[in-house]
C-alpha cells in the first residue's frame, strides 16, 4: 500500500488546505457548511419555520435583515434572537444595522 503524500490545494472559495486523500472537500468550507446547518437547529421550531417562510435558510440571507424585522416575524420569539446573533458572529456576520 503506497503512502500518499499530502498535497497543497486551494478550493473554489480560495481556502488553502492540505489533504492526502483524493477527497476534494475543503475543511474550511465544510466547517462553514456545518455552521449554516446548525443555525436553524439551534432555534425553536416555530422560529425556524418563521425564517424558512421568509426564505431565510442561510446566515448570509439572515444578515440582510434587521434584528427588528426578524423579531417581528410570526413565530419568532425573543429568546431566539441571541442564538441567531451568536451564529451570525461565528461566521463573522451581523444583523443589518
Ligand atoms: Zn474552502
Amino acid at each position: 500500500m503506497a503512502k500518499q503524500a499530502k498535497t497543497r490545494r486551494t478550493c473554489k472559495q480560495g481556502h488553502t488546505y492540505y489533504k492526502s486523500s483524493d477527497c476534494p472537500v475543503c475543511p474550511v468550507c465544510e466547517q462553514q457548511r456545518q455552521i449554516e446547518e446548525d443555525f436553524l437547529i439551534a432555534i425553536a421550531a416555530p422560529a425556524r419555520r418563521a425564517l424558512e417562510n421568509q426564505g431565510i435558510t442561510s446566515l448570509d440571507k439572515l444578515a440582510t435583515f434587521r434584528e427588528k424585522e426578524i423579531l417581528n416575524l410570526h413565530g419568532m420569539g425573543p429568546g431566539s434572537i441571541p442564538k441567531l446573533k451568536q451564529k451570525l458572529q461565528e461566521k463573522g456576520l451581523a444583523f443589518k444595522a
